[in-house]
């Protein structure tokens, strides 16, 4: 469904993303994984067509994306779930949700709006609240919701666990076990590692703007300790994963 190769991407004169290769099969939930600074959001950002890659394509359903160009992706099918839920502060969180709708014309957002409050009963209760008065949990299930209003084939998800507490991010990794099962397709970039091991068909581990190892399991996880950190440091992930 997408092939990424060879990708690269630079801030200015930062090279963040140093030439990545790697698959999603249609229906897979795949993880990205690393440390901070590995080059995770920006991998993301450059398949949602946020930000400009200086090397490399990308193919998605077998054709070409074009370079930084996010409404067209978006209406190729892919919408992204950035990293800090980024909603609408100031609008409703129904018109949040509708929002996420904008690029689609026909006569069923009324009733996938009606279905996304039933998915998530705390938009419904706070259907006509501002979205910025709501906490971190509720926000994140707006931004969902809203990424869900435009249909994606695939789901591009930046940290949906940050910051939340325990029960919420129970949640979330349930939800994307569940939209998975719903046939969406799903890139999820995490920092809970052991998590998302769990979870995934496949990870990746990012290390320095590079692919360091792909994993399939939690099996995996002591080798993919190593690939975070270096083997001098294999207990960083488990402590930064108990901590979260
Ligand atoms: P995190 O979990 O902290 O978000 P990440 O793996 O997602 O980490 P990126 O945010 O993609 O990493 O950052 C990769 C590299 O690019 C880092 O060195 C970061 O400092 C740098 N970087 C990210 N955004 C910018 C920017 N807007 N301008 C300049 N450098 C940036």
């Amino acid at each position: 469904m997408l092939e990424v190769q060879d990708l690269k991407v630079s801030y200015g004169r930062l090279e963040a993303v140093k030439g990545i290769s790697f698959t999603i099969n249609q229906g897979e939930c795949i993880g990205l994984i690393g440390p901070n600074g590995a080059g995770k959001t920006t991998t993301l950002n450059a398949i949602a067509g946020v930000l400009k890659r200086s090397g490399g394509s990308i193919a998605f359903e077998g054709e070409k994306l074009p370079n930084q160009a996010p409404e067209a992706t978006v209406r190729r099918g892919i919408s992204l779930v950035p990293e800090g839920r980024r909603v609408f502060q100031g609008l409703t969180v129904e018109q949040n949700l509708r929002l996420g709708a904008s690029i689609r014309s026909d006569k069923e957002i009324d009733s996938d709006i009606e279905a996304m409050k039933k998915r998530f009963p705390a938009l419904e209760k706070y259907a006509t609240t501002r979205a910025g008065s709501l906490s971190g949990g509720e926000q994140q299930m707006i931004a969902l919701a809203r990424a869900l209003m435009a249909r994606p084939r695939l789901l591009l998800l930046d940290e949906p666990s940050l910051g939340l507490a325990p029960l919420i991010v129970d949640q979330v990794f349930e939800l994307v076990d569940q939209l998975r099962s719903e046939g969406i397709t799903i890139l999820l970039v995490e920092q809970n590692g052991l998590r998302t091991l769990e979870l995934a068909d496949r990870s990746y581990v990012l290390q320095g703007g590079r692919i360091a190892m792909s994993a399939t399991g939690a099996e995996d996880f002591a080798e993919v300790e190593k690939a975070y950190f270096g083997a001098e440091d294999s207990n960083a992930v488990a402590k930064e994963t108990a901590n979260d």
